[in-house]
């Protein structure tokens, strides 16, 4: 009887307690705007579904860095799992000792049950064990940061881990001792108890040691009766207040999820009543933005697998990530109790900006980053950052004029010229001169549009690349026609660096364009044109497929339109180095290096960081427009990867890797020695000529 007052006396005291922590962090959400561009309905439910069961109970993303670590997790996720219904067990036994869950017989489901229990309890004991070796002993960097700044984070974490091990471990060990005391002092008189030592091998393996003192078993079953569930409600007022608050708010966190296009940025709205020309405040941020930030383990993958980390940039982005939390968790109270306006911001209250010099986030921390999405493709919760880092460089950029000085030549050059090097637009069809190539206007019947790009239309070695492509497309009679001097600049770095009132105009003009010339397919060979084009344009009204030159090319040499010559060995080492947008945002990896494997005597290598863990050239997110002031330059860092395969040839399929790779290779002195080539060069290199050449002949 006074246990069970005192019983319900603690459990109401502590649930009433995480409840109010809950309704805390929960009102946040309630209140945050909704104005993220993506679609919460009913159509988006089985994807939602799918990514949850894959994601967050498949647990997928923990097998893809340092696996021990991540199976580790996964037996403690599942334990936590099964042995809730021990939880609710015990819970119950607080007021009836012989409590079980209905079906839960011994006789029932609670025979086998109770195997799995106890082969769990143990699992993860073991596994938390291993836990606390590695934070204690091994130390790995990726929990204890990797920045001078991010040490902030490990001097805070340090003890909540801790705290949370030792908190595990206690719970399952005394699952274990609850269930072997009461064998030791039940089984000869209760059959059921009697019958339960035969489904859990440990438990009854653990009541021998108090075969000869019933008495004793007894004592300890009762004190781990309580041990185990007062730590249990400790742990669970401990969630909402560290980063194991991902054990509520990761499974939801993946379920709402991107679903859109992984490319595709949110068209920011500059006609509404209450308009948001970036975000830079605490009640700025989306509830989904938010639900990230609350759903952080910091593990610290994201960092890991940053390249403006590995060259010791201010960026970390699970700093990042923590800092704009713990704004979030400073302003609660005031976000809360916020007016909330007709478009979910907070009415009259203000709020100081999360970004400024004296603050964690600095501008510098913001513009570090390359949008290259390997962050996000590392995290275990799926949490997003490059929309978090384009929010707020909107911010920067239109509302407080704050950014690289530099950017005033790219952003110049794309209003006056149309293209990001500032170049007079009518150079952008020098590349075609002597190719014979129709326009769009000679020419309206063509099935395909080519959209150069700007890349493959001003730099003078990506033309190259064009050239090549123009020659495949001709030599297999492929209709098709470019829109000459009424191509313009698709906008992406604009938006990207955050001038997304740039990037709407642009992409305005060059959409008209495409729809007054009935364009219904488009060529690209260049990611970040395939990327905006396909993913980003149907918010500017753009119906039309887009294809990307590999793939293209892939078809035209099998349906046999493209013949490669068996006698034009290549005959060289060839690295492929992929592109971020081509890759990790539209996950194309394959149909390049089918290419390379299509083209005689290329050997196709590979680097340690490819496919989905390739590594930025540096170029991303708008950097290419931006100098980088650091020891360690990113492209180079990259070019080092790649050399240390031992190419003759580094190659590519976007023209800013082209230019960061192969400026990498110049300033190693090794221009002579490594080659860097676009895809499309490699495979003009070996195709069977015509007989009457209908372009000249590019110089390699
Ligand atoms: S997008 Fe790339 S550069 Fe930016 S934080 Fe993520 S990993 Fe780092
Ligand atoms: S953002 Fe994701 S990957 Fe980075 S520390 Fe948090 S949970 Fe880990």
């Amino acid at each position: 009887m006074v246990t069970a007052i005192l019983w319900t006396g603690l459990l109401i005291a502590a649930l009433g307690y995480f409840g109010w922590q809950l309704w805390g962090r929960f009102s946040v959400l309630l209140k945050a705007r909704r104005d993220d561009g993506r679609k919460y309905d009913s159509k988006t439910l089985v994807p939602r579904l799918k990514q949850t069961l894959i994601y967050a109970f498949g647990q997928k993303k923990f097998f893809r860095d340092d696996q021990p670590a991540g199976v580790m997790h996964i037996i403690i996720f599942w334990g936590f799992v099964t042995l809730l219904f021990q939880v609710i067990t015990m819970f119950g036994r607080g007021w009836d000792p012989e409590f079980r869950i209905p079906l839960f017989g011994v006789n029932a489901l609670g025979g086998p049950y109770g195997f799995a229990k106890d082969i769990f309890e143990v699992a993860v004991w073991v596994a938390v064990s291993i836990g606390l070796f590695r934070w204690a002993v091994v130390r790995p960097t990726r929990l204890f940061g990797f920045l001078p700044a991010e040490k902030r984070l490990s001097e805070h974490s340090h003890w909540e881990a801790y705290l949370i091990l030792i908190f595990i471990s206690a719970i399952m060990a005394s699952g274990l001792f609850y269930d072997a005391g009461r064998m030791a002092a039940y089984a000869a008189t209760n059959p059921e108890i009697a019958a339960e030592m035969h489904w859990q091998p440990v438990s009854a393996a653990l009541s021998r040691l108090f075969a000869s003192n019933p008495e004793l078993g007894l004592t300890i079953s009762n004190l781990s009766w309580w041990v185990h569930n007062l730590v249990i409600l400790c742990f669970l007022n401990l969630l909402p207040r560290s980063k194991h608050f991902h054990i509520i708010t990761a499974i939801p966190n993946v379920f709402f999820g991107k679903v859109e296009p992984k490319g595709r940025l949110a068209k920011r709205d500059f006609t509404v009543e209450n308009p948001l020309f970036g975000r830079s405040t605490p009640d700025q941020f989306t509830a989904k933005q938010v639900l990230d930030m609350y759903s952080c383990t910091e593990c610290g993958r994201c960092s890991t697998n940053c390249p403006a980390t590995a060259t010791g940039k201010p960026l970390a982005p699970r700093q990042f990530l923590v800092d704009l939390r713990n704004t979030i968790y400073a302003n609660q109270t005031k976000l809360a109790m916020a007016k909330t306006g007709t478009d979910g911001a907070a009415g009259e209250v203000t709020f100081e900006p999360v970004v400024a010099e004296d603050k964690p986030i600095s501008d510098e921390v913001v513009w570090s980053c390359l949008e290259c999405r390997a962050c996000e493709e590392a995290c275990p919760v799926n949490i997003e950052y490059v929309d978090k880092i384009v929010d707020i460089r909107q911010h920067l950029v239109q509302e407080a004029s704050r950014f690289p000085a530099e950017l005033n030549r790219a952003f110049k050059g794309m209003e006056t010229q149309s293209n990001p090097w500032g170049i007079s637009s009518a150079e952008r069809t020098t590349w075609a001169d002597g190719f014979d190539v129709p326009t769009l206007m000679e020419k309206p019947d063509a099935e395909y549009l080519y959209y150069v790009g700007c890349g493959g239309s001003f730099d003078s070695n990506n033309r190259k690349a064009t050239q090549s492509f123009v020659r495949i497309l001709k030599e297999a009679g492929v209709s098709f026609a470019i829109l000459g001097q009424s191509e313009t600049c698709n906008g992406d770095s604009a938006r990207r660096l955050g001038n997304e009132y740039l990037y709407q105009t642009l992409a305005e003009q060059l959409s008209n364009t495409l729809k007054e010339n009935n364009v219904k397919k488009i060529l690209v060979n260049c990611p970040h044109c395939f990327n905006t084009l396909k993913n980003e344009y149907p918010d500017f009204g753009g119906d039309w497929e887009v294809t990307h030159a590999a793939a293209l090319v892939g078809k035209l040499i099998n349906d046999g339109k493209v013949k490669i010559d068996t006698k034009k060995s290549f005959d060289k080492k060839v690295v492929y180095h992929d592109s971020c947008y081509y890759g990790r945002f539209n996950d194309i990896y394959d149909e390049p290096r089918n290419l390379i494997n299509q083209v005689p005597g290329a050997q196709l290598g590979e680097m340690e960081r490819c496919k989905e863990k390739g590594m930025c050239c540096g170029a991303g997110g708008g950097r290419m427009w931006m100098e980088e002031k650091a020891d360690q330059r990113v492209n180079l860092l990259r070019t080092d990867q790649a050399l240390e395969s031992k190419p003759d040839v580094i190659a590519t399929s976007c023209p800013y890797c082209r230019i960061m790779i192969g400026s990498g290779i110049n300033e190693k002195g090794l221009a002579d020695k490594v080659g860097v080539m676009d895809v499309m060069e490699i495979v003009a290199a070996s195709i069977a000529e015509s007989k009457e050449p209908t372009q000249p002949k590019i110089s390699p």
